[in-house]
């Protein structure tokens, strides 16, 4: 028995805001085994599961039972039956970046574009990460969950997780009680290098490492170097990366906006069977005056209208107001409501 408690705990260097908060409990499981005894620890009252806590912001204080997923363990499990991939297993708790950097080590091609996205490999599948015209959802396997209300485990195919733009039915209210334990993809061969990205295209050929490396390992560092230069580090400068997600409205909306705004960029997507286009959230906040904005130590990144900062002792519930104003001024200057993207835990 392995499980770690502790009462009344200090979330402040669990959350990339780095802001200050506590949880009533938390339990820390590192090992499976010890499943029954953390899901019996969670029966009572609210209950939270935390990876790195780098898309959460808390408003507040959490008056419930935390559960942190530190479980290890990856594993390639073969070539899928002849088909032109290699399955890898990978434990909920394990760190993304470090299972992005461990597949191409094996040589297994396609999790590049996805390279030092933070957080734990089960979070990665919540939100559907993507980042450089790949997202989860492309290499996804399957994975297998828990209930935490019945205690009985599943296995969800690709279709089961209705995985969409940051989406996927475990982030929606009806999906949250699965824990997710394993995540399994499909990596090697057959992925092909996607560089549909003009920046990562041109970085390929100016950083990506000497041209006799393999082409994947070249992207993951073209994509290091990008994101090294363009996000803010956490650990220097607490953020959750994109607030917002970016809105996506009626073709006919964006031609509305279009007409007051010619240069506001969009691209066409196919949203349930309908022509939309998705708007840039960064462009209409950055356009609304908001790009570098700081109250006491709140603020809107200098370089990034789409990153909210803490810039040290912000508490939650200042960012939380400080994202309500800006989606309220976005809101009344396009009509378009932004999203936020991390899950936004306590407060009122
Ligand atoms: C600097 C920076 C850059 C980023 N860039 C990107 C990017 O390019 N693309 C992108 O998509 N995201 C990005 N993110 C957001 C974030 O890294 C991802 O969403 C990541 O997957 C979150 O992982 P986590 O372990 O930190 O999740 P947490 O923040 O701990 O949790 C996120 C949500 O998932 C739930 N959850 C966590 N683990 C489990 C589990 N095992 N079972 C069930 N529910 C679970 C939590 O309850 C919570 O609702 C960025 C964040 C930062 C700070």
């Amino acid at each position: 028995m392995s499980l770690r408690l502790l009462e009344n705990a200090p979330l402040a260097g669990l959350n990339t805001f780095g802001v200050a908060a506590r949880a009533r409990r938390l339990v820390m499981l590192e090992d499976e085994r010890d499943l029954p005894q953390a899901l019996a620890a969670l029966a009572d009252g609210p209950r939270l599961v935390l990876g790195a806590g780098s898309n959460v912001l808390f408003a507040g204080d959490f008056d419930g039972t935390i559960l942190l997923m530190r479980t290890r363990g990856r594993q390639v499990l073969g070539d899928g039956h002849g088909a032109p991939f290699n399955r890898i297993a990978v434990a909920a708790g394990e760190s993304w970046d470090e299972t992005v950097t461990w597949t191409l080590e094996e040589g297994l091609a396609g999790l590049e574009n996805l390279a030092m996205i933070p957080g734990t490999c089960g979070a990665a599948a919540i939100q559907n990460i993507g980042a450089y015209g790949v997202e989860l959802c492309d290499r996804f396997d399957s994975l297998r969950a828990v209930d935490m209300d019945s205690g009985e485990a599943r296995e969800f195919g690709l279709a089961d997780c209705r995985f969409d733009y940051r989406d996927s039915l475990f982030k929606q209210a009806g999906g949250r009680h699965w824990l997710i334990l394993t995540l399994r993809l499909r990596v090697g061969a057959g992925q092909r290098p996607v560089l549909q990205y003009g920046e990562l295209a041109s970085a390929l050929t100016a950083e990506g490492g000497p041209p006799g490396e393999p082409v994947a390992a070249r992207i993951a560092a073209a994509v290091r170097a990008i994101r090294s230069r363009k996000l803010p580090d956490p650990t220097v400068l607490g953020n959750a990366g994109s607030f917002f997600k970016n809105p996506v409205v009626s073709a006919e909306a964006a031609r509305e906006l279009r007409v007051r705004e010619p240069g506001m960029p969009g691209h066409p997507v196919t949203a349930a069977g309908e022509d939309r286009v998705k708007l840039s959230a960064g462009w209409l906040i950055e356009r609304c005056g908001w790009k570098g904005f700081r109250q006491g130590d709140a603020g809107v990144h200098q370089a990034h209208a789409l990153v909210l900062v803490n810039h040290g002792q912000a508490s939650g519930r200042e960012i939380a107001a400080l994202a309500e104003r800006i989606r309220q001024s976005v809101h009344e200057r396009y009509g378009v409501w932004l999203e936020a993207e991390p899950s936004i835990i306590g407060g009122s």
